[in-house]
C-alpha cells in the first residue's frame, strides 16, 4: 500500500528525513519497490508513514497526515495518472504512468507547499532528471 503522493517521494528520496528513523524505514520501502512488487495506491497514510514523527498531533491521537491537506496530494497524482483510489498495479506499470501523464504543473500542485520542496531537496528538474531519467532543460 502507497499513498499516492509518495510515488513521487520515493522516487526522489536521496536519503535525506524526517529522522533517522524515517529515512531508514523510507531506505527499505525503495528498496522494494526496485523489486517492482504489486502496490495499492491510496489517500490514506502507508508503511512510510508509520516510522514518521510527522505522523501524529500533539495529542498523539490522531494521524498528522491522515488530513484533507495531505490527502489532497494523492488525490492530485491518482487523478494526474486516471487511476482510482485502491488500484493494484506493479511499481514499474505505474511509474509508467507517473512518466507519461506527470507534468510540471501537477508536480506544483502536489509538492509546491511542501517543506522539502521548499528546503529544495525536490523539484521539477529533480523529477525529470531521477524519474523520467532525462537531463532538464
Ligand atoms: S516535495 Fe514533498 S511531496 Fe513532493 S516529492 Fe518531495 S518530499 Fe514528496
Ligand atoms: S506522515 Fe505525513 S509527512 Fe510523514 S511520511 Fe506520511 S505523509 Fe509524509
Amino acid at each position: 500500500m502507497l499513498r499516492g503522493h509518495h510515488l513521487l517521494c520515493t522516487g526522489l528520496f536521496v536519503g535525506a528525513g524526517y529522522s533517522d528513523d524515517f529515512s531508514e524505514n523510507m531506505s527499505r520501502i525503495v528498496g522494494q519497490l526496485q523489486e517492482n512488487p504489486s502496490i495499492q495506491l491510496v489517500c490514506r497514510p502507508d508503511a512510510i508513514c508509520t516510522a514518521c514523527p510527522k505522523s501524529v498531533t500533539e495529542e498523539e491521537t490522531q494521524d498528522f497526515c491522515d488530513q484533507d491537506s495531505v490527502r489532497s496530494m494523492d488525490r492530485i497524482i491518482l487523478e494526474a495518472l486516471h487511476i482510482e483510489e485502491n488500484r493494484c498495479d506493479t511499481y514499474e506499470n505505474i511509474m509508467n504512468l507517473v512518466r507519461e501523464r506527470m507534468n510540471e504543473e501537477i508536480f506544483q500542485k502536489c509538492c509546491g507547499s511542501c517543506s522539502w520542496y521548499k528546503k529544495g531537496f525536490c523539484s521539477y528538474e529533480t523529477y525529470r532528471k531521477r524519474i523520467m531519467k532525462k537531463e532538464a532543460d
